[in-house]
């Protein structure tokens, strides 16, 4: 299976600024912001979608919360508010095919999605 880009951006093949690390999980500044913070939490392991989750994968979805929370604190919009989104397949508007958890905050946001 070829790599994506986010497993490239793991292994460090390719550049990003990586805004938190441990053994599971990075953290990014989002190359294409679409708000003042923008950063994708993204398991190592490469999971290609949301309905690709194993039961074994419960404890590291909670790391990629918690991961969230933590760099909303971070960024001073833990009071103000934020919204985090997996997207999911074509109509869920996802582009990158190795799950991740998007941190959106810095602004108002507008619901219901386009
Ligand atoms: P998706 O549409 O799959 O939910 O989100 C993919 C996200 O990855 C997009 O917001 C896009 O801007 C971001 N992205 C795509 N390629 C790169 C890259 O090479 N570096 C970084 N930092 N973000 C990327």
């Amino acid at each position: 299976m070829n790599k994506t880009i986010f497993q490239k951006i793991i292994d460090r093949e390719i550049p990003a600024n990586i805004l938190y690390e441990d053994n599971d999980i990075i953290a990014i500044e989002d190359i294409n912001p679409v708000a003042e913070v923008h950063a994708l939490i993204i398991p190592k392991k490469c999971i290609p979608t949301l309905n690709d989750l194993d039961p074994m994968d419960a404890d590291i979805v909670g790391k990629m919360v918690l991961v969230a929370k933590n760099l909303a604190k971070e960024f001073k919009i833990d009071e103000s508010g934020y919204r985090t989104v997996f997207n999911c397949n074509d109509d869920g508007g996802q582009t990158v095919y190795h799950i991740h958890l998007h941190l959106i905050g810095g602004r108002k946001l507008n619901w219901p999605p386009g």
